[in-house]
């Protein structure tokens, strides 16, 4: 019946051969085959390597989960997990601070009495040696000992003036990204 309705022209016409442009055949070539994708396995859920700047545990679920995501897998609030985290090692930090203030407070205190101890070593033999009237060598060997307290002081005080600022320098150049160099992951 189908036949009767068509010209003869159009009933010798040969269906004709869909062509693309030869990128698009090469293209289409180098796809995987419908047999390759049988074999393909589905992968397992990506995650990082545990440990590594780009990671971070989750604390709900206990997987490790990328730093850049929002949200773990599991639903857990990752972004707020690392903000406690990082108030929480801020506060230590603080802490850690003053620790070290405190201590270096306790040890210069008595730091700032040996000049005077020292002085008793300079001025006793000038003394000594202004009002004797033959002053020997061996007064002013005293003053070795006064001069090794007042550099020693000074040294010691030095010491612990340089812990003291590093550790307020640290404390407040802290910021997140000091935070996420530095953090145990
Ligand atoms: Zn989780």
């Amino acid at each position: 019946m189908l036949d009767d309705e068509f010209p003869e022209e159009v009933k010798r016409l040969k269906p004709r051969k869909v062509r693309f442009s030869r990128d698009v055949e090469r293209f289409l070539g180098s796809a995987p085959s419908h047999q390759m994708d049988d074999k393909c396995h589905p992968r397992p859920a990506l995650r990082p390597e545990p440990g590594g700047q780009n990671s971070i545990c989750c604390a709900a679920c206990g997987q490790t989960e990328y730093l850049s995501r929002g949200y773990c897998r599991c639903g857990h609030y990752l972004h707020g997990q690392i903000e406690d985290e990082y108030l929480a090692w801020e506060r230590d930090l603080r802490g850690m601070h003053e620790i070290i203030a405190r201590d270096a407070e306790r040890k210069v205190k008595p730091l700032r009495w040996l000049p005077l101890v020292a002085m008793t070593f300079i001025l006793g033999p000038l003394l000594v040696a202004l009002f004797s009237t033959t002053p020997s060598l061996t007064t002013f060997l005293w003053w070795l000992p006064g001069f090794a307290i007042v550099g020693g002081a000074a040294l010691a005080d030095k010491f612990i003036a340089r812990h003291k600022a590093e550790s307020a320098a640290f404390l407040e150049n802290a910021d997140f990204e000091t935070f996420l160099l530095v953090r145990n992951v």
